[in-house]
């Protein structure tokens, strides 16, 4: 058996045991009853151990894109002659610490799998909106364009850490984890990037290998748009429309043309709900929840149960 097919054989298993989770995860939720949260919960947690299609289809895109690179910088090129595009340079004057005030409703959007060539474009419509939003960079595409980091740095935007390679980390040995998670985060940091980094594992999958090795905070979802499956404007607006709520965090990827269209749309509706688009750390700071190295986070507090903590009335 050569190297590809025991890779294809440890997917396999892989996708096996991540289906089995669900099975049991949706037996469990049919047993446990009906209140309403614990099925809310339940499926949340399901969607945390449901990475098989997601897992297909977002490697199947990472493979297309590194085969479509050439294409990418022609891309870039013409945009940089083109005029409609103007370049982000507003941001400096809101970039730094903020005050967030805790009981305004927040919301935190996350783009995973950059910095790429429409992250540019995201930025420009944050920074219009005065909004921000935390980016999850994997290694091999900050290597292409690490001046990337700087700009989303500039944007006043949160860079994170997704790792080198995009792998699953709990298929992975304690090195090749490390090696994931820190040798991306000093990539990262020579590219500017300072301060604690978030992580984000990659298909949101983790062990208790993972949370003892990766000595940072581990960010995953509480909605996911769905524009890695969709790859739809459209229905990556609805699923988000469908499921905010104050205190969540949007799982997006700013790799796809339609998550930028979907961006454009969905920064304004959001901003005339009355919602403030935070990043990740102003998220967990404003509601007063200290990140801990090693835990896994997909949720924080809402407004009103900041409130009720706080003494404040509702
Ligand atoms: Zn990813």
């Amino acid at each position: 058996m050569d190297k590809k097919e025991r890779d294809k054989l440890l997917k396999l298993i892989c996708v096996s045991i991540a289906a089995l989770a669900t099975v049991i995860a949706v037996i469990s939720l049919n047993v446990r009853g009906n209140r309403m949260d614990e099925v809310r919960m339940s499926i949340e947690e399901a969607l945390d151990t449901l990475p098989k299609e997601y897992m297909e289809v977002v490697t199947a895109d990472h493979e297309a894109l590194e085969a479509g690179q050439e294409e990418e910088d022609l891309l870039d090129e013409e945009e940089a002659n083109s005029e409609e595009t103007a370049p982000v340079t507003a941001a400096s004057s809101t970039a730094g610490k903020r005050a967030i005030d805790p009981t305004e409703k927040l919301v935190a959007l996350t783009f995973d799998d950059g910095p790429g060539m429409y992250t540019e474009k995201i930025l420009d419509v944050l920074t219009r909106n005065d909004s921000r939003a935390t980016f999850f960079m994997v290694g091999y595409n900050i290597e292409k364009h690490p001046e990337r980091v700087q700009m989303v740095l500039d944007a006043g935007c949160e860079v994170a850490n997704h790792t080198s390679n995009h792998k699953d980390l709990s298929a992975l040995s304690k090195d090749l984890i490390e090696s994931e998670v820190y040798d991306n985060e000093k990539r990262l940091r020579d590219a500017g990037a300072e301060g604690e980094l978030l992580l984000r594992p990659p298909y949101g999958l983790y062990n208790d290998t993972v949370k003892e090795v990766v000595k940072r905070p581990m960010i995953n979802w509480s909605v996911d748009s769905r524009d890695w499956k969709t790859k739809d404007a459209k229905s990556t607006v609805k699923e988000v429309k469908n499921n905010i709520r104050d205190g969540r965090v949007v799982l997006m990827h700013d790799i796809y043309p339609s998550t930028v269209e979907a961006v454009k749309e969905l920064v304004p509706w959001l901003i005339e709900e009355g919602y403030r688009l935070v990043t990740v750390s102003e998220l967990y700071e404003a509601r007063g929840e200290e990140l801990k190295d090693g835990h896994i986070y997909r949720y924080t507090y809402t407004a009103s149960e900041f409130m009720d903590s706080e003494g404040a009335k509702k």
